[in-house]
């Protein structure tokens, strides 16, 4: 009896939830999807943001923003983030948590599916972002978690007093390995060029560190230990000479970050949406796709420059172009 009155209850949401078309719904909810929903709450759609993990894509696992105009005061991620759901619910957005299995964005309603349930909308924002790259190296996978990490704000202060080595040479290695140095004993760069990408600032920042060194001209080819990261063997792409890294013997294991760059998030979208060869998703200015009512923001775009304000630009972008595509197409 209970169960059959719980089963129509939730028969009766989901119906309800069918039968309701919002005006957008927006694939992902970092900066870029939490600001396209900010814009279209202001302009009075009915806006459903679904988010696969928890918001705030890639900003969450950033330890300091400075870069993002106003983030002075408490730049933190995760605070940042915190205030854009704020605002963004503030201007009567919903947020569900539930990642985007299938979809059907041929007709004019157009319809999302989840694990979960189905949403329909008159309009789509794809801000589904990107996630970090992985070495393809030997053992990276099965020490995961256990010296290997991607995320340095969520495991810096676990390598306390440890060694620790950052691979990558880009904004993401340089900014997290002089982050990382307020923990560890010592953090070594490994980069695979003799140059840094990362911006001049960031470098002057990690050369005037003295817990920080370089091994340069450097892959990883393999990790390997005893349950705990314990070695490394780096490969020197200019001479062929391996070295096996091995863990102090006192501190019995070391860490590995990896900050190679990130992979766009548009795997479910190839074959309907244009994108290019490594996947990022292909648009105008005005942040439309080769889908008529399906808009892109943020890293999972085509576009020069990668940074929360360009996310949050487009995020505002598109919106405004959803806005005006509902009003062509439904006289909104
Ligand atoms: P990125 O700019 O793509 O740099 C990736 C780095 O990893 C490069 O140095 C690259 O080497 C190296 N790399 C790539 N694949 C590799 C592999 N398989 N093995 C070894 N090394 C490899 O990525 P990112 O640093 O994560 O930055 C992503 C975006 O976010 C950028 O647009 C960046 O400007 C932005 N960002 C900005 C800030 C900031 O402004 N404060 C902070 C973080 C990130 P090569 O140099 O040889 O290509």
């Amino acid at each position: 009896m209970g169960n059959n009155v719980l089963e129509k209850s939730i028969e009766r949401t989901k119906e309800k939830l069918m039968s309701k078309v919002y005006d957008l719904i927006i694939i992902g909810g970092g900066p870029a999807g939490l600001t396209a929903g900010m814009y279209a709450g202001r302009a009075k759609l009915s806006t459903l943001i679904l988010e696969a993990e928890k918001p705030g894509g890639q900003i969450v696992i950033t330890d300091e923003v400075e870069n993002y105009p106003g983030s002075m005061e408490e730049p933190t991620g995760p605070k940042l983030v915190g205030r854009m759901v704020k605002q963004y619910k503030g201007f009567g957005g919903e947020l569900i948590m539930e990642g985007v299995e299938s979809y059907d964005f041929d007709s004019e309603i157009k319809t999302v599916k989840t694990s979960k349930n189905e949403y329909q909308a008159k309009s789509i924002i794809i801000a589904s972002g990107a996630s970090p790259r992985k070495l393809g190296a030997k053992g990276e996978d099965a020490y995961v978690g256990k010296g290997v990490s991607f995320c340095a704000t969520c495991d810096a202060a676990f390598f306390e007093e440890l060694e620790v080595y950052v691979i990558g040479g880009g904004d993401t290695a340089v900014e997290e390995a002089v982050f990382i140095s307020k923990f560890a004993r010592k953090v070594t760069v490994v980069h695979r060029r003799d140059e840094l990408r990362a911006a001049k600032s960031l470098q002057e920042k990690a050369f005037a560190n003295d817990k920080i060194e370089f091994i340069w001209d450097s892959v990883v080819e393999e990790v390997g230990g005893d349950g705990l990261v314990e070695e490394m063997t780096l490969l020197n792409r200019k001479t062929g000479e391996k070295t096996v890294i091995k863990a102090d013997e006192d501190d019995g294991t070391f860490g590995i970050f990896v900050m190679i760059g990130y992979i766009p998030k548009t795997d479910i979208f190839k074959g309907v949406i244009d994108m290019d060869d490594s996947g990022y998703i292909l648009s105008d200015e005005n942040m439309k796709t080769n889908k008529a009512g399906v808009f892109v923001a943020g890293d999972c775009r085509q576009k020069p420059l990668r940074q929360v304000v360009t996310a949050t630009a487009d995020g505002a972008i598109a919106s405004i172009s959803a806005e005006k595509y509902l009003e062509e197409a439904f006289g909104h």
